[in-house]
């Protein structure tokens, strides 16, 4: 049995995506505590120059498999393909990111080998005792934080939230194997036709990769003063965010929601205004690496998970921030 470490390489239109550097970078710190291998799994129609890719950033090992039937994104032959590779190598752990394909195909592999699946985790690590894989996974909205074990089945296997892992620096003078394995289709794994791609049209900036967040909540009063909040990230070349609140009055897109049911980011600021700090966001933007909160009530929450915190009127405060930055 191999207690290799695999993770699922995702690629859109040969774009390797973001989730698979962060899970590569988490299986490789997870492989240190197992001393193995982490070996990157990358499915697609000529993808294999891909591979060294993964290679650089962390994987020290690449299994392709390559046919025009993988070009795009179908559940039936993407299933085929990972459940062959794994039954084949028999891996300790398997990584899927859960993205809307990972959560697509996860399940229907872990129901073909008979294994468990713990969806969507937020955190792993090895128990150093029973070296089982330790998941960690938001129960009952988000109010517990449930760890999960899989003791008896094989491989251990749990989709991730991108944007919770760290991926390793690229490391150019890394090198691996990357060698392709065969699996054959035929047309009865063909049981949907694709007949157009509607690319969604980037209709807003991607809070995931900005560096400064200027995020606003239910405390800013209306859907105006976000003009004022991104005035503020413009200046601090930053974008603007918002709590579920704001998103459900209607205030911003649901496409810049931080927490559990939405984005989890990682900024080197994130400034949150007239957020209380409900688990359920801090749950999306506790790892950014500086916090900063201004909220009126010195019990807010939010403070607990601040690095420095402004007790105050947001409407007073706000303005004298911009002069301040416009100065520095
Ligand atoms: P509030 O909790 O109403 O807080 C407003 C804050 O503004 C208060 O602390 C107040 O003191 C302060 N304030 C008011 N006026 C001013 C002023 N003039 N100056 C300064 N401070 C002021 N929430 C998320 O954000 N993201 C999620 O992904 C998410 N997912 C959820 C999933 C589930 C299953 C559930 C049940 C809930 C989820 N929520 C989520 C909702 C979450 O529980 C909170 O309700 C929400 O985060 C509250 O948003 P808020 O902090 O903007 O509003």
């Amino acid at each position: 049995m191999s207690k290799d470490i695999f993770v699922f390489a995702e690629q859109r239109d040969g774009k390797l995506q973001n989730v698979s550097y962060e899970l590569i970078g988490e299986a490789a710190s997870l492989a240190q505590d197992l001393g193995q291998k982490v070996v990157a799994v990358l499915l697609g129609d000529k993808v294999k120059q891909y591979g060294d890719e993964l290679i650089k950033f962390g994987a020290d090992e690449v299994i392709v498999v390559e046919a025009p039937i993988l070009k795009e994104y179908m559940t039936e032959p993407y299933a085929k393909a990972l459940t062959a590779v794994i039954r084949d190598r028999n891996p300790e752990i398997f990584l899927i990111g859960a993205t809307s394909i990972g959560r697509d195909l996860a399940p229907r592999i872990s129901a073909r080998i008979k294994t468990g699946l713990t969806a969507d985790c937020t955190a792993l690590c090895i128990d150093p005792d029973t070296k089982l894989l330790m998941m960690t996974r938001p129960a009952f909205g988000g109010n517990l934080m449930a760890i999960i074990r899989c003791k008896d089945h094989r491989p251990q296997m749990a989709t991730v939230r991108p944007g919770v892992m760290q991926p390793m620096e690229k490391d150019l003078s890394r090198t691996g194997k990357v060698e392709r394995f065969q699996v054959k289709f035929d047309d009865r794994d063909i049981n949907i036709e694709i007949l157009e791609i509607v690319k969604k049209t980037k209709t807003a900036a991607d809070i995931t990769a900005a560096k400064c967040l200027v995020s606003g909540g239910r405390g800013i009063g209306n859907k105006e003063y976000f003009g004022e909040l991104r005035e503020l990230a413009e200046l601090l070349d930053g974008e603007i965010s918002s709590s579920r609140a704001a998103v459900d009055a209607g205030w911003m897109d649901k496409e810049r929601q931080v927490g559990q049911t939405g984005k989890t980011v990682r900024p080197e600021l994130y400034l949150a205004c007239g957020i209380s700090g409900a688990i359920q966001h801090v749950a999306g933007m506790e790892n950014s690496n500086t916090v900063i909160a201004i909220n009126k009530s010195e019990t807010a929450p939010i403070f607990g998970v601040s690095d420095l915190g402004i007790v105050g009127d947001l409407r007073a405060i706000i303005p004298r921030l911009k002069e301040a930055v416009k100065k520095a």
